[in-house]
């Protein structure tokens, strides 16, 4: 979007914000929150996936405060409620340009609506990569799952598979030796990515089996999770492993693309802060989320990133 964003002409009519918050998730709207109580009347795009990755999970458990639990999608609603009541102000678009080397900085959504912001809070959070078949999208939240620490709980006592060969893989599957009765890993390749101590502590685990140079080509069950469909490379020799769950495991991706030309970030397209604060090396730019971290990951992490996002802000503004 080179064109609009260098159009000093059509910014000058553009509404200005104290705070633009990008993205929907714990974090998104945590930083709403705060941003909304400091008066700063945040406007949040939510992205295309309102609410985030939570909304992709059923029961979330693990989200203090909510002793019994709560579904996903309702816990991500009452976090937006309560950005509302103090005046965040939601709205449904994609963030598709923006240029931060200007201050105020300039932003276009949807590739139609101009806007100037005075401080921007990335949330755009990570997606799980999956492995791209039909009956995998299917029945995800019904078996399926990229998350072992938010639907673990739910498979005590079943036989279950992971994919992937990394350390997130071996993570997961030892996690969910907890509850599930055996966990197959199965591997694309004959050799794991994951680092070695990893790798022992999933060798060593007497729940743990490993299928080598194996893909998974289809995911079996009408309503819930049956089985999955395994492809062995080498021989092409295919077969059906009988399982209740299936866990994605291959990597997550930040949501990063968009920011590329103005914020550093590692290899994996993390976005870096300082240490300590969500401050980026461009002062008023400020990241939370899963967007920044893939270490943790979760809901309350994300959303304690969110609060300090807000209170960077907040202090940034009021320094002038
Ligand atoms: P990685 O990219 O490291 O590993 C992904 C794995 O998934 C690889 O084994 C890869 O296979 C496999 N894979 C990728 N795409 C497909 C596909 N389409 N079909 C089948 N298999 C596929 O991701 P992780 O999430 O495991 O780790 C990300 C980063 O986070 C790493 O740096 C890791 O070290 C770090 N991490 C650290 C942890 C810790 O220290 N406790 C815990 C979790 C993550 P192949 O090997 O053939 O490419």
């Amino acid at each position: 979007m080179p064109s609009l964003l260098n159009n000093d002409h059509a910014f000058e009519g553009a509404n200005r914000h104290q705070v633009v918050i990008i993205g929907s998730g714990p974090a998104g709207y945590t930083a709403a929150l705060y941003a909304a109580r400091a008066n700063l009347r945040p406007l949040v795009y939510t992205g295309l996936e309102p609410g985030g990755q939570l909304t992709t999970t059923t029961d979330v458990e693990n989200y203090p405060g909510y002793v019994d639990g709560v579904m996903g999608p309702d816990m991500m609603d009452d976090f937006k409620r309560q950005a509302e009541r103090f005046g965040a102000i939601v709205e449904f678009g994609m963030v598709t340009g923006l240029d931060l080397s200007k201050h105020p900085f300039r932003l276009v959504v949807d590739d139609a609506t101009l806007l100037l912001a005075d401080t921007v809070v990335v949330a755009t959070g990570a997606s799980a990569k999956y492995l791209g078949l039909e009956n995998e999208k299917r029945l995800l939240g019904r078996g399926v799952s990229a998350c072992a620490t938010c639907d673990g709980a739910f498979f005590r006592g079943m036989d279950l598979a992971v994919v992937g060969g990394g350390d997130t893989a071996m993570e997961e599957s030892l996690f969910l030796t907890r509850f599930a009765t055996k966990v197959w890993v199965i591997h694309r390749r004959n050799s794991l990515r994951a680092s070695k101590i990893m790798q022992q502590r999933a060798f060593d685990h007497p729940k743990i089996e490993f299928i080598w140079d194996t893909v998974v080509t289809d995911v079996m069950g009408d309503e819930e999770v049956s089985g999955v469909r395994l492809l062995h490379r080498p021989s092409g020799a295919e077969r059906t492993l009988h399982v209740q769950g299936l866990f994605i495991a291959i990597g997550h991706k930040p949501n990063t693309e968009l920011f590329k030309p103005w914020l550093p970030m590692d290899d994996l397209g993390y976005l870096l802060t300082r240490p300590n604060s969500t401050h980026t090396d461009i002062p008023g730019v400020f990241v939370c989320g899963d967007a920044q971290d893939h270490v943790y990951r979760q809901a309350i992490t994300a959303a304690g990133t969110g609060c300090m996002a807000a209170i960077d802000a907040e202090r940034f503004l009021a320094n002038g």
